[in-house]
């Protein structure tokens, strides 16, 4: 590829703790070969000057659905991956919950396996917590770790009781890898769904106190075993982000994640496109002050990291069959947060929650990644966005299989303009390319 000086970009890296307004910054061979003022370009280079455009490290997403193999007619591993690098993600983080679920070592050789030939960016597989995800027999952790899990989490499902969680949490400590939870005590969420057949997934009841339950039940495994391993996903109510704030002021050591459409949508959403059907998500969107607090926690630091939970699913023809709960939505991430109006003015935050957060959700990603930080002589493994320009998603430019967003057709804002990871270009902007020359 031909080298690439971005000439006069907002260097944003919250790992350096640096937020420069204007400099410029020189990829050779796919190594980040200067920054600075004034750079020479290299012969052959490409400059590409784009003032109010940003460059920071590669996202990497911690929770996302990929589907493969078991459902290919959902997703697929080089669709989500395509999606993942256009939406600024050089690394993405794969939940257990395919079918059948990742519980044992011959499946998840299978898995990485695919995973390895097919991804367009690296993939941190989870393996699950619990054999099939029910919550009653612990999985072989470390042989899963010896073979390649990057962490367990039996997302989806919450069926475990305290006392396999807190089995399962000091063996997650002694191996260094993260243990993921599901907020949703399914004890609470039977209650509310009394007659609604045997798979919690699909119940459609879920309130926030089944929410404020596991999470208070989460974190008591935590305080009793001084887990530095645990990691709480999707939170979506006040309550609960409020468990978790004391929780850090204690000084227990738990990370916690929100998903764009948590932080950006409330009330009951229908799909004009499909008869007004009703769009869900487990846990649901919830109101307005939830997604106030949310925010709050997600600027404060009570919440780490922004996480899509990337759930592609089919789009039924049939009006009476009921929409698998999800949404699709790893490449527009970094645009649903930018709907915000205070967004732009946390960039470096949103930026932090991105990438430095992950990071430490993930404990010790060192073995696939490169070392965070954009530093002369490292590989590329950058995001370069432009914040002023907006897109559509649309069957033009959407590259996940599954086109169940409630973002369709909506006029985003954000635009990625290329994704580098591990140093080679995962994703370029088709009009950025088409302009400098490069593919
Ligand atoms: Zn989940």
């Amino acid at each position: 590829m031909r080298d690439l000086l971005l000439r006069g970009v907002r260097l944003i890296d919250p790992s350096l703790g640096l937020d420069l307004a204007s400099c410029d910054l020189l990829l050779s061979d796919g190594v980040v070969a200067g920054i600075g003022s004034s750079l020479r370009p290299s012969a052959g280079a490409a400059v590409v000057e784009r003032a109010g455009t940003v460059v920071t490290p590669a996202f990497l997403d911690v929770h996302c659905h990929l589907r493969e193999p078991g459902q290919p007619w959902k997703e697929r591993v080089a669709n989500a991956t395509a999606a993942a690098a256009a939406g600024g993600f050089g690394a993405i983080s794969a939940m257990a919950n395919l079918q059948p679920p990742v519980d044992s070592v011959p499946r998840l050789l299978q898995v990485v396996a695919k995973n390895r030939s097919w991804g367009r960016v690296p993939i941190l597989q989870f393996a699950a917590c619990t054999a099939g995800l029910r919550g009653q027999e612990p999985v072989e952790v470390e042989a899963l770790v010896a073979a390649g899990a990057a962490g367990i989490s039996d997302d989806g499902r919450n069926a475990m009781d305290q006392t396999t969680l807190s089995e399962l949490l000091v063996r997650a400590d002694s191996l260094e890898i993260p243990l993921a939870v599901h907020p949703e005590d399914e004890r609470v969420l039977a209650m509310a769904n009394e007659w609604a057949g045997s798979d919690p997934t699909a119940w459609s009841l879920r309130p926030a106190e089944a929410e404020e339950a596991a999470v208070a039940s989460i974190l008591r495994a935590v305080r009793e075993t001084a887990s530095k391993s645990l990691h709480i996903q999707h939170l979506t109510t006040a309550s609960s982000v409020a468990l978790v704030r004391g929780a850090k002021q204690e000084g227990l050591a738990v990370t916690a994640e929100v998903t764009p459409h948590h932080l950006t949508l409330d009330g009951f959403l229908r799909d004009p496109d499909q008869d007004d059907r009703p769009l869900t998500c487990n846990p649901p969107l919830r109101t307005r002050a939830d997604r106030v607090a949310l925010w709050e926690a997600l600027l404060d630091g009570t919440i780490d990291a922004v996480a899509s939970d990337h759930a592609p699913h089919e789009v039924p023809s049939d009006p009476l069959q009921k929409r698998a709960p999800g949404f699709s939505g790893i490449q527009c991430v970094l645009s649903v947060l930018l709907t915000d109006q205070a967004a732009s003015a946390h960039l470096p935050r949103l930026i932090e929650a991105l990438t430095v957060g992950p990071r430490r959700v993930m404990r010790r990603p060192g073995a696939t990644l490169p070392e965070p930080g954009l530093v002369e002589g490292r590989p590329a493994h950058l995001t370069w966005f432009d914040p002023a320009a907006s897109w559509s998603p649309a069957t033009t430019n959407w590259l996940s299989v599954g086109a169940n967003t409630p973002f369709w057709r909506r006029e985003l804002p954000g635009q990625i303009l290329a994704t580098f990871s591990r140093g080679r270009a995962a994703y370029i902007n088709r009009g950025l390319g088409e302009e400098i020359g490069l593919e």
